[in-house]
């Protein structure tokens, strides 16, 4: 976020007075750098889960200088919470002091995972509290982090363990630089396939991705994201922004494909020029959207029906294409929002899609694990664009103070960092979830 507030409550004087005056000082946040270590010190696990010591194995052979459950006094760059195994709240208090206690040794940038399981209807009464209180008590450790640090988990479901490969890569992912805008968020694991990457500076090695609306915004830096990992690129838009698309495709050695997703026929046209170009095609992601804002009550049809055929109608379309056409493993990740979750005054048409695109996966979730494959939602939340550099200075810093813990919005190359790792082989133990890229926003659950 390279803004005048920023640069200067974060340099020379004024940073000192800004300290002084008790301004709030968004920090610089990690970001994914493949030669930079995975986590900025060691790490210290604390609990115990079925097959922890294989994942404290696998964290190791990342280079990870890895302590269990004591690390003296030492700086720490992350902080992981084994919480799978326990049957009562009261069982809490232990390991959620003993993780408070070292919190004060988190280095900036640090991160904390918990590993714990989703509370179910059908779980005994103790055993769902102390698990959706691990849903509670974390978030609000991440509110409690400063210095860039974040906090997220990842629950076992189903044959899930502390080692299946998307448990693997869900902490690798969590641990790195490229969640650094993920806060408070779970991922729930629900199966034991994929294979982790040779290697996570390429882990879309070779992959044949298709970005819609990728002329511009966060569909450009999906594409150099992808491009960045490995992928080979299509890159879609509407005919009128045919210039701006054909930069993108050369930036990332890709192709574009001028065409408007709400075509009857769209779905079908991306697997003829995925299959006519490289004979295959691995992922689409459903990036292209618009909105038409105005309060319901001066609603026209127009501003609903349209919002409506891009963002949702035209994904619903593509993906019966896609899944008709039997590609085997196909990967769908698509752009929700936060408005869709909490809702945004002003965007009943918007916030219909953007839930829609959070029920659409959730219910798509079967027919593409049928095929190999898995579909995922992303919901951004404040992200800094072109748009949002056009909101006075004024506005936008208070816009940024409803996010206490990292006080900045994100960068569109952290929506894609996201959609990027629900896109990796590793990750096929992932299937119909929404993962918030909002910096944990007050706006939404
Ligand atoms: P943007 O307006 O900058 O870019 C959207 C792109 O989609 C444009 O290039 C546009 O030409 C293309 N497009 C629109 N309609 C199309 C159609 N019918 N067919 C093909 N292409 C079409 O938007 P953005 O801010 O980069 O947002 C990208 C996605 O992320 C959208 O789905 C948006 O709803 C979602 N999102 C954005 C934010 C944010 O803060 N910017 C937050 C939450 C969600």
């Amino acid at each position: 976020m390279a803004d005048k507030y920023f640069e200067l409550v974060n340099s020379g004087f004024t940073a000192t007075l800004a300290k002084k005056l008790g301004l709030p000082r968004p920090a610089r946040l990690r970001r994914w750098d493949a030669s930079a270590d995975l986590v900025p010190g060691p790490l210290l696990v604390l609990g115990s889960s079925a097959h922890g010591q294989q994942l404290s194995d696998t964290l190791m052979s990342w280079g990870v200088d890895v302590r269990r459950n004591d690390a003296g006094s030492a700086k720490l760059g992350g902080i992981i919470l084994l919480l799978d195994e326990l049957e009562h709240p009261e069982q809490l208090s232990p390991l959620m002091l003993r993780a408070g206690k070292a919190l004060r040794q988190l280095l900036p940038g640090g991160r904390v995972v918990s590993i714990s399981r989703p509370a179910l209807a059908t779980d005994a009464p103790a055993v769902a509290a102390v698990r959706q209180g691990i849903d509670g008590a974390l978030r609000s450790l991440g509110r409690e982090l400063r210095g860039g640090a974040i906090a997220n988990g990842i629950l076992l479901s189903g044959p899930a363990q502390a080692d299946s490969p998307s448990v693997l890569s869900a902490m690798h992912f969590f641990l790195s630089g490229r969640s650094a805008y993920v806060d408070g968020q779970f991922v729930q694991v629900s199966g034991h396939e994929g294979e982790l990457p040779q290697s996570f500076a390429k882990p879309l090695e070779g992959k044949v991705v298709v970005v819609t609306g990728a002329a511009r915004g966060i569909g450009a830096a999906i594409a150099k994201t992808m491009a960045r990992d490995g992928a080979k690129l299509i890159v879609v838009d509407m005919p009128a922004a045919s210039d701006a698309l054909s930069k993108v495709a050369n930036q990332v050695s890709g192709t574009a494909l001028q065409l408007d997703v709400t075509a009857t026929d769209a779905g079908e046209r991306i697997i003829e020029h995925a299959r006519s170009r490289y004979g295959t095609l691995d992922l689409v992601i459903h990036n292209a959207g618009i909105t038409r804002d105005k309060l319901l009550a001066n609603m026209d049809a127009a501003r609903w029906d349209s919002v409506i055929a891009v963002n949702i109608a035209s994904q619903l379309r593509m993906n019966e294409q896609l899944l008709a056409a039997g590609l085997p493993g196909l990967r769908v990740v698509s752009l929700a929002s936060t408005s869709g979750i909490a809702g945004n005054r002003g965007q009943t048409n918007y916030a219909a899609s953007k839930g829609g695109v959070i029920g659409m996966v959730r219910a798509s979730a079967a027919d593409f694990a049928a095929k190999g494959g898995t579909i995922n939602a992303v919901a951004p939340g404040f992200i800094e664009t072109e748009m949002t550099a056009k909101i006075p200075l004024g506005t936008r810093t208070v816009a940024r103070m409803v996010l206490p813990s990292l006080m900045q919005g994100g960068l569109p190359l952290d929506v894609a960092e996201a959609i990027g790792f629900l896109a990796w082989d590793a990750s096929a133990g992932i299937n119909g979830q929404t993962l918030r890229v909002c910096g944990q926003s007050l706006v939404g659950a």
